[in-house]
């Protein structure tokens, strides 16, 4: 390579570039230089030097000149070139992106975009793109064809010169790794689609009342199409925590659906008191990401009164999501047990159950109640401590701290000698009735 000017005239006799394109292919050269400045700065260097070569008598250069007019369509070669009587093919266009990029065509496609976003809250975007096929096979046929290794992708062209219009209208800055909303232009054809990643909030549910399922429980007998055992509704219950927590939100948050993520579930007959058990719910495609959470709480709470209610509401990432799923394999339970027995409870025996359940392995198979649905497996899991207060003489009611996915019921019940040790084998009497509550869930 003799110069860079020499190299430059070389891919213009052969190709038409507009200032991008020619400017694109020497990104990495002078970095900060952006690409349409460099391609017209190449250009008008290439133009003056021809110049130069003609007042210094060498008429050859009246081609260099009409190459820079013709191929490099610069206005200034144009109008020099003329005047030394050149015959200019004024109708070319951009041999790789026919003339797309241009400042007009980005500050329209900006502004069409800008006036979408305006419906949407975000604080940080991101612009992506994607390119046709012969458009960048052409770009990558110039590169290889002058060896040219220091230029860069067309995509981060467009997506550079968007972004900056973007970030300069709406004051609102690129980000690259957690963007509020993505948007993905393509600019040959001149569409795009705004697309808001979720929103996330977690917090902690307590359910006040049994027979609340924790996702929707469709009939097992219509199996959702509505019968006469679920009197039409396609429901096994009307209500599910999920919903009575997603609704409101997805309303507020003016989002087209939500998902809930929970660390766990109770049994359906439980109830979940105390501190309550931690949920994320993920709000997809929403307009709205700034709610006030005390808010969306008290939505929430009046929504799903007497059955449902959340405290603790806090902003959270998907990364959360994942946390909480692994943690609540492990996190441990704290469970309030009201139990009436069919025979008097001995204060004697009572206490034996508390010495002898305190950092106990617990040996349970499946429960009965369970293996239409679930493997049939032993699980071995610790119980922290069982504490017991007599409320009559055949009713205790028990605290019990326990790993997670140890089933409690069965931990009282003994289910037939599938889950050993258990309270019922040392009290040496059978429960009847267990109204069952979780009172904490660690998270
Ligand atoms: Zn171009
Ligand atoms: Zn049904």
């Amino acid at each position: 390579m003799k110069s860079m000017l020499d190299l430059v005239y070389r891919i213009l006799q052969k190709y038409a570039l507009c200032d991008y394109c020619l400017g694109r292919q020497f990104a990495r050269i002078l970095p900060g230089v952006g690409n349409k400045a460099r391609g017209e700065a190449l250009k008008v260097a290439l133009a003056m030097d021809a110049n130069l070569r003609i007042l210094m008598n060498d008429r050859e250069a009246v081609n260099v000149l009409k190459v820079v007019a013709e191929n490099g369509m610069n206005k200034h070669a144009r109008r020099l070139a003329k005047s030394f009587n050149c015959q200019i093919d004024e109708g070319k266009k951009c041999d790789v992106c026919g003339g797309k990029l241009s400042e007009e065509n980005f500050r329209r496609m900006a502004e069409e975009i800008i006036e979408e976003l305006r419906k949407y809250e975000f604080s940080n975007f991101l612009v992506g793109t994607s390119v046709p096929a012969h458009v960048k096979e052409r770009d990558d046929q110039i590169k290889a064809e002058f060896a040219l290794t220091f230029g860069e992708e067309i995509k981060s062209d467009i997506t550079r010169e968007l972004g900056k219009i973007i970030e300069g209208t709406m004051k609102r800055p690129v980000e690259f790794a957690t963007p509020d909303v993505t948007i993905l232009v393509d600019i040959f054809s001149g569409t795009f689609t705004v697309k808001p990643n979720p929103v996330f909030v977690k917090g902690y549910y307590r359910k006040l009342q049994p027979n609340i399922p924790q996702a929707p429980w469709i009939c097992r007998k219509c199996r959702g199409k509505g019968c006469e055992a679920c009197g039409h509704s396609g429901r096994e219950y009307p209500d599910s925590i999920s919903e009575l927590i997603g609704e409101p939100a997805l309303g507020l948050f003016e989002a087209i659906d939500y998902k809930f993520h929970a660390a766990g579930r109770e049994d359906v007959n439980a109830t979940v008191l105390g501190t309550g058990r931690p949920f994320i719910l993920e709000l997809k495609s929403p307009r709205k990401r700034l709610v006030p959470l005390d808010q969306l709480q008290r939505a929430i709470n009046e929504h799903a009164k007497n059955k449902v209610e959340v405290l603790c509401l806090s902003y959270a990432t998907k990364k959360d999501v994942r946390d909480m799923k692994a943690k609540s394999m492990v996190a441990s339970k704290t469970y309030v047990a009201l139990v009436e027995f069919d025979s008097e409870v001995d204060d004697e025996k009572l206490r034996e159950v508390c010495e002898r359940f305190r950092n106990v392995i617990i040996n349970q198979r499946t429960p009965s109640r369970i293996l239409r649905r679930r493997s049939d497996r032993v699980r071995k899991k610790l119980l922290y401590f069982v504490e017991a207060e007599k409320k009559g003489d055949r009713i205790v009611e028990f605290k019990i701290k326990a790993q997670g996915g140890l089933y409690i019921k069965e931990v009282i019940n003994g289910d037939g000698g599938r889950t050993v040790p258990n309270i019922a084998d040392v009290l040496g009497t059978a429960p009847i009735n267990i109204t069952l509550s979780v009172v904490e869930v660690e998270g």
